[in-house]
């Protein structure tokens, strides 16, 4: 078992990571739950997989809702509210997120809110929220006008991640976790690119192992970059590689046929491109990166859309702070700045170099 330290002051909680560890009773995990009253909150696709198995552990009251980012609503919030009252839920109780992303967003959001706040602990199913949302406190759900415009940083007391869950994942899912571990190597860690490099049948054939080894090295990555930004106001931003690009594609193709993790895979690589136009990168490094997306099976280019339409959306991406595109680019593996001088021309020629 790996257990990595998200070292956030009084809000310092730990993850835990195995395989099977969920198929016994995780003593950690009991000590912060006691005898308080539990309710969890799931989609209907992990609930019909795995509601049995994660009840031998957690006698826990449950609040499903229907499987799909379209249900990240304050619709499905206002019901787990009233599933919680039903359930007799009070400010000493806690709240479980159990699924991926969307389950962990709204779990972690109801518990914020719920009675002031109660506490909160998440079981992620997916890659991507195992390497992404179990570090950070990034709770909140979608309105009509725009994802995730409300919201609370709301940080848990405990992440289990059981790798298992995974062997039950779509490929297609496995995919977009893996997207965003490049996207960690290529920001952060030379050493940990060059492993994911050297092991890409152990990543392709689901090694459990091998899983555990780069979920916990990725959580511990983020929990460096949370620990020293906590709210997103600087060095946070680095992980937002790939993704301003990648946001204007999702939102291109209406978040439907696109997923969150191919439209990153392609935005690292119009941005690799782009660092290597403005001579920031060395053309061998984005050649590294492209191999290593193609081999595991992401898209690297794209071929519906307009690139000015694309560049439109970039400038309305939400985490855009003035009139400048702010863009995170590498100046080589394992290593990404924030830069703030590349022109719109700069921009979309790279977006145009990778229209098929
Ligand atoms: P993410 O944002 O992490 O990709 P979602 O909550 O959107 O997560 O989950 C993606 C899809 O995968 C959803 O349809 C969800 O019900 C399903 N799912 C989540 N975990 C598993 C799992 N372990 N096995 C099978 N399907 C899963
Ligand atoms: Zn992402």
């Amino acid at each position: 078992m790996k257990k990595i330290k998200v070292d956030l002051g009084e809000r310092a909680y730990d993850i835990l990571i195995s395989a099977g560890i969920t198929n016994s009773p995780i003593k950690e995990l009991n000590d912060i739950l006691g005898e308080r009253k539990i309710l969890t909150v799931t989609d209907t696709n992990v609930s019909e997989i795995y509601k049995l198995h994660i009840s031998q552990i957690i006698d826990s009251e449950f609040s499903i809702f229907q499987a799909g980012e379209e249900n990240k609503t304050l619709e499905t919030m206002g019901k787990i509210y009233h599933d919680a009252v039903c359930a007799g839920l009070n400010r000493k109780s806690v709240i479980t997120g159990f699924g991926g992303g969307v389950s962990g967003d709204i779990a972690g959001f109801a518990a914020s809110s719920y009675m002031r706040g109660i506490d909160f602990v998440q079981i992620p199913t997916t890659l991507l929220a195992m390497v992404d949302s179990s570090v950070g406190g990034k709770t909140g759900v979608d309105l009509p006008e725009g994802k995730n415009l409300v919201g609370a940083f709301w940080q848990p007391q405990i992440v289990i991640i059981d790798t298992h869950f995974l062997q039950t994942l779509p490929k297609r899912e496995i995919l977009c976790g893996l997207a965003e571990i490049v996207k960690y190597a290529v920001i952060m860690d030379s050493d940990f690119f060059d492993l994911l490099e050297q092991n890409v049948d152990k990543l392709i054939n689901l090694d459990l192992e091998f899983y555990e080894k780069i979920i916990a090295k990725c959580c511990e990555l983020k929990a460096y970059v949370v620990k020293e930004d906590e709210k997103e106001n600087g060095l946070r931003a680095i992980l937002n590689y790939g993704h301003t690009f990648g946001h204007a594609i999702e939102k291109e193709a209406n978040y439907g046929e696109i997923q969150h993790g191919e439209g990153v895979s392609i935005g690292m690589s119009i941005a690799a491109d782009l660092a290597v136009n403005v001579r920031y990168m060395q053309k061998e490094d984005a050649i590294r990166q492209e191999n290593l997306l193609k081999q595991l099976g992401l898209p690297t280019s794209y071929s519906n859309f307009q690139p000015e339409k694309l560049f439109e959306n970039m400038s309305s991406d939400k985490k855009k702070q003035d009139s400048k595109t702010r863009l995170i680019l590498p100046s080589q593996i394992g290593i990404a700045s924030l830069l703030d001088y590349i022109t719109k021309e700069d921009i979309i020629s790279a977006i145009r170099g990778r229209k098929n």
